[in-house]
């Protein structure tokens, strides 16, 4: 996974030749300034550099090719303390390959009533500058997010660094592999897809690999391996079983995973429990204990969400609330409400977890094989959000649910695995509309650190559908808006 703060967000100020060098000098040392402002914020996701004064049609083209080409540049942010007359962007604009901000601030906070006077209003007019750089993204139909207000707004600020993390998740996607043990489960709709449309729109390299290569890994794997890797396990986790076999197997199956994954430089796997050939259990922590370090994974050989839960993991980068892959399961309906209880066979995330997480070997139903041992344990509470990326056929549509995950309201003994219950916005009833309406799938990506917004900007970067189920939705609103994004999308 990409170091977030090993990235830098490029900060370019818009400005002409006509105001002469002290203007000039001035907007340099007030972009100076507010871009040392930002970047010694601690929320501030990575670098936050400034790139100088543009002044002309030569130079907004050669600062956009150095962020097309220097890997650290995760994406540019503009803003126009004077006036720049926008056509001088639209060469270099037209070549801009990375994420796109239009920060609409201004260096002053209010009019300064005895100090206003026109030298003041030539320096400071960046509501004038602003809109004319504004016109030209419009017009030009670019990609980007525009953020207004005072550049010490705490809002603004939170704004610009989920921009920014969405931008170094545009990045992660450019360069991610999802490597694929064994296919789609047999049948399953919404796991399946266009893998060629995914690399064109997002990136992602998706490939696959035979699961007797990985029983070949696996073999390879020495006692003393296995021994470091539970000793691991047994710092990390509460050990709450006497079938070490099993534990001892997920840990050599663990490694042998990881290994493959960084052969093939790969950052998400799936897996499918119809094709385990050769392997004695399903990867139960194998599989989380990976997730927990950043892996992406995909149950069922859906490999989208096991991109996006790499993606979301990279994008969330030191924050601690946790992201995991998920599944909707079962319902609790009250008479106003309800709550939805998540879970999997096995693979749930233990950076989500209330306390820590037990050590369990229970048999498992499906697969026909022996039992796996897994981490049990309850969700934590807090806001969060499920996000589910579907194929439309044609196009890519994101859906992202607001939920509030809860403390389960009952202790469910006999449920040996992990299990998170939430309460769905606006309630229960309307919240299931709302998804099944969507299309959401049955698996999703649960994050509490991740945001809608975070979310809503890497669409807009990934040029893909955004759907966004919140307290607000109405189903008729958003049969609407589906029905509109239907023919919107054709016409492209
Ligand atoms: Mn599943």
């Amino acid at each position: 996974m990409p170091k977030m703060e090993e990235n830098e967000v490029w900060f370019v100020a818009g400005s002409q030749l006509l105001y002469g060098p002290k203007v000039l000098e001035a907007v340099a040392v007030h972009s100076q300034e507010m871009a040392s402002y930002i970047n010694s914020n601690h929320n501030v996701p990575c670098k936050f550099v400034y790139k100088g004064v543009i002044k002309s049609n030569e130079e907004v083209t050669a600062i956009v090719k150095q962020a097309n080409y220097d890997d650290r540049c995760v994406g540019i942010v503009t803003w126009c303390h004077t006036f720049s007359p926008s056509k001088m962007w639209i060469n270099g604009l037209n070549l801009l390959q990375k994420p796109y901000c239009h920060l609409a601030t201004q260096y002053h906070v209010e009019i300064p009533n005895e100090e206003i006077d026109m030298d003041f209003m030539n320096l400071n007019q960046a509501a004038h500058g602003d809109r004319e750089h504004g016109f030209i993204g419009a017009r030009m139909r670019l990609h980007r997010k525009v953020i207004a207000g005072h550049w010490k707004d705490e809002n603004v600020l939170k704004e610009l660094f989920e921009w920014i993390r969405a931008a170094l998740g545009y990045k992660v996607s450019q360069n991610l592999s999802v490597v694929r043990f064994g296919d789609n489960m047999r049948e399953v709709a919404v796991t399946e897809g266009d893998k060629v449309e995914a690399q064109i729109k997002l990136g992602w390299q998706v490939n696959t690999w035979p699961v007797g290569e990985l029983v070949n890994e696996i073999n390879k794997v020495t006692d003393e391996e296995v021994q470091a890797k539970v000793k691991e396990y047994r710092e990390e986790y509460q050990l709450n079983t006497d079938d070490l076999h099993a534990v001892h197997y997920q840990a050599r199956v663990e490694i042998a995973m990881e290994r493959i994954l960084q052969r093939e430089h790969a950052d998400a796997y799936t897996n499918t429990f119809q094709d385990l050939w050769g392997m004695e259990e399903l990867p139960g922590i194998a599989s989380q204990h990976l997730m927990s370090r950043g892996y992406g994974y995909g149950a069922e050989g859906d490999w989208r969400t096991a991109a996006m839960v790499h993606i979301i993991k990279a994008m969330t980068q030191g924050l601690t609330g946790g992201s995991s892959f998920m599944e909707d399961y079962t319902y609790h309906f009250e008479k106003e409400d309800g709550y939805s209880l998540g879970a999997h066979m096995l693979e749930v995330c233990p950076s989500i977890a209330a306390a820590k997480p037990r050590i369990e070997v229970h048999p498992l139903g499906i697969g026909g094989k022996e039992s796996p041992a897994r981490l049990v344990f309850e969700g934590h509470p807090g806001k969060a959000i499920v996000a589910s990326l579907i194929d439309m056929g044609g196009r890519l549509r994101l859906i992202v649910q607001d939920v509030e995950c809860i403390k389960p309201i009952m202790d469910m003994p006999n449920l040996p695995v992990a299990r998170v219950m939430w309460k769905v916005l606006p309630n229960l009833r309307d919240g299931i509309r709302h998804w099944i309406t969507a299309g959401g799938a049955h698996h999703t990506v649960l994050s509490y650190d991740a945001t809608a917004e975070m979310l809503e900007n890497w669409a807009e970067m990934m040029d893909i559908e955004f759907i966004h189920l919140t307290a607000n939705t109405t189903v008729e609103e958003l049969k609407k808006e589906l029905r509109v994004n239907d023919l919107l999308w054709k016409l492209r």
